[in-house]
């Protein structure tokens, strides 16, 4: 794919696949069953993109706006049915990402039966840090996350806690959905989830891989 910068890869990305409840400790504290045989799937578009130096805007229906801090992996290279142990040669690096949940809306929807759409896909609702290569991670299973809210600190955790490990995922992902390049896994959030207002300021981290600010505002 000539021409396309990976180290800009919200400017052209392409889908957003989200891992849900791949830390036991985050499953149990929104009281859903711990996954232990398939991880649970599901998407948002490109659009969903925010960097630094824009803000999160709310959505209009959207009332308990909750902040889940996530390990992003970026692919490098597209694939179907990539084996566990090839995995990470398709990876080309990482970002720090957070999986803006219209918390209420999601529970709204568990109820009906109704697809997470509403709740997770929405404009703003993947803010992203600059791109890490992978060369500056070693082991992905091997970093800490954290996240502050107004400066008080609402989640930390370790990747090491997640259930289903990287390659599992892609390996698990490409056997349902083909990886393209350009494309970014969110790997789930340790616990510590909680809703933010208007003017509220998010910031996160990886160890001291990567650092990132937003805030939040009305539409
Ligand atoms: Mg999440």
């Amino acid at each position: 794919m000539a021409g396309r910068n990976l180290s800009c890869f919200w400017e052209w990305g392409r889908k957003i696949v989200c891992v849900g409840r791949n830390y036991a400790d985050h499953a149990r504290e929104l009281k859903n069953p711990v996954p232990s045989t398939e991880p649970l799937l599901f998407l948002k578009p490109p659009s969903a993109y925010v960097r630094p130096g824009s803000p999160i805007l709310l959505p209009y229906y959207c009332h308990s706006l909750h902040h889940e801090v996530e390990l992003g992996v970026l692919m490098g290279k597209g694939g179907s049915a990539i084996p566990q142990a090839d995995a990470m040669e398709y990876v080309a690096g990482y970002a720090l990402c957070l999986d803006m949940t219209a918390r209420e809306v999601q529970d709204e929807c568990k109820k009906k039966g109704h697809p997470w759409t509403l709740a997770k896909a929405f404009d703003c609702s993947c803010p992203v840090s600059d791109f890490i290569p992978k060369e500056q991670v070693p082991d992905p299973h091997r970093l800490s996350l954290w996240l502050k809210v107004n400066d008080q600190l609402r989640q930390r955790g370790h990747t090491s806690q997640m259930i289903f490990p990287v390659p599992y995922l892609i390996s698990y992902i490409s056997e349902i959905i083909r990886l393209e390049e350009g494309d970014l896994i969110l790997t789930g959030t340790p616990a510590g989830v909680s809703a933010v207002q208007e003017h509220d300021e998010i910031q996160a981290g990886i160890d001291d891989l990567v650092t990132m600010k937003f805030r939040v505002e009305k539409h």
